[in-house]
């Protein structure tokens, strides 16, 4: 296993042929210096980064305690840090000789990234999506579709993520000579969580060096949210060998974690396999995988990356939760003060630095990855705040 015991590639058959062709591929390209220019050259030129590091005055006044920092994953093109491991993954499958993207998406926001790029390199595009989400997101359906790509609508089961994987997996076992399975966050079978962390650690290593830049010194808590856990991930990598540096993951509370409606995973799952990893995972009495529950639909997930579960286990990282109603007020919040509205998946991660500011040292820094922006997000607040928008 790559993560302790968790990780693997539980996967049969096509799926299984596919994945290996995808390992072998990923093996030759992830140190050869050609494609990691050309990776970062797209960072660069479409991505929009280095993302800013933004010192949050007004809130860290208003905390009046440690100082912190933003990392602006929401000014990435696209609105979050998705973008960074969708053009990783297609340069790999261009590399592969691949013309096709296929991926899953929850409320759009990874499908939106992969129809983008896939536009961006003239690749087809099919995005498998269930049909409750469809009806909740029309909007980024819509989006999609502009950006050329197919929208697959799934029927089976609760009509979510979970099935929009099952099937996105289904239909790339039967094309997988053409088609590139690019998936969204640090999970499913090795090589993906291995992949999508390395094309994501560039914002924690932008991190180090704009903080030495600004402050010459190591933060001392790094706070992201978690769903599947690649812009954790993302911005924990590079700090794991500082053992000063706390790191923080933030599940989603829901209406609380003492409740069934959550989706904090790592602090209530158990050991499981979903989605072709060796994981923790939501699930009942007899091992069915739990419905999961939170306003955030990209925290939405009943599995976490391995790579986490190993962090958690190992103690390296602590993972905590926060619930909607935590994650609201964060959200309104920093609208108030810092004129920023963000990702209500990110709201998750500031609701736990307002925990935490009040009561540490001014001479302390916090950064919080900002994964993503909230415009997405404001509808849903309003109807949460029970306020009436005509449209
Ligand atoms: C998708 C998404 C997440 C959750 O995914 P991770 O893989 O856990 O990062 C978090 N924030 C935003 C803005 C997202 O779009």
């Amino acid at each position: 296993m790559e993560f302790g015991e968790f990780g693997g590639q539980f996967v049969s058959g096509t799926i299984l042929k596919g994945i290996k062709e995808v390992e072998t591929a990923y093996e030759k390209v992830k140190g050869d210096p050609e494609f990691l220019a050309e990776f970062h050259r797209y960072l660069r030129e479409v991505a929009n980064r280095p993302s800013l590091l933004y010192e949050a005055k007004h809130l860290t006044a208003v905390l009046g305690g440690a100082k912190i920092y933003l990392k602006r994953e929401d000014l990435n093109h696209t609105g979050a840090h998705k973008i960074n491991n969708a053009l990783g993954q297609a340069l790999l499958a261009k590399r592969m000789g691949k013309t096709k993207l296929i991926a899953e998406t929850g409320a759009g926001q990874h499908g939106v990234a992969t129809a983008t790029v896939a536009a961006l390199f003239g690749m087809d595009c099919e995005i498998h999506m269930g049909l409750e989400d469809v009806l909740k997101q029309s909007l980024n359906v819509y989006r999609m579709e502009l950006l050329g790509a197919k929208v697959v609508v799934v029927q089976d089961g609760q009509k979510t993520l979970k099935e929009a994987v099952d099937s996105a997996l289904i239909s790339w076992s039967i094309q997988s000579d053409t088609a590139f399975y690019l998936l969204g966050s640090a999970v499913g079978p090795h090589p993906y969580p291995t992949m999508v962390r390395d094309f994501q650690k560039v914002i924690g290593s932008e991190i180090r060096s704009q903080l030495q830049h600004c402050e010459n010194r190591l933060p001392d808590i790094v706070i992201a949210c978690v769903g599947g856990g690649s812009n954790a991930i993302g911005a924990f990598t590079e700090f794991i060998p500082f053992s000063n540096v706390e790191l923080i993951g933030v599940e989603a509370g829901g209406k609380g974690i003492e409740t069934q409606y959550h989706a904090a995973t790592i602090t209530k799952g158990k050991v499981a396999v979903i989605h072709g990893m060796k994981t923790l995972c939501l699930t009942e009495a007899d091992g069915e995988i739990s419905p999961v529950y939170s306003l955030s639909a990209g925290l939405d997930y009943p599995g976490v990356g391995p790579e986490h579960a190993y962090l958690a286990q190992t103690k390296r990282v602590t993972y905590v939760s926060a619930t909607d109603e935590e994650a609201v007020q964060a959200f309104e919040l920093l609208a108030k003060v810092e004129g920023i509205i963000p990702a209500i998946e990110s709201s998750h991660a500031l609701a736990e630095a307002i925990k935490r500011a009040p009561i540490m040292k001014k001479d302390k820094i916090i950064v919080v990855n900002l994964s993503g922006r909230g415009d997405k997000d404001v509808k849903q607040i309003a109807r949460y705040r029970h306020i009436e928008l005509v449209d």
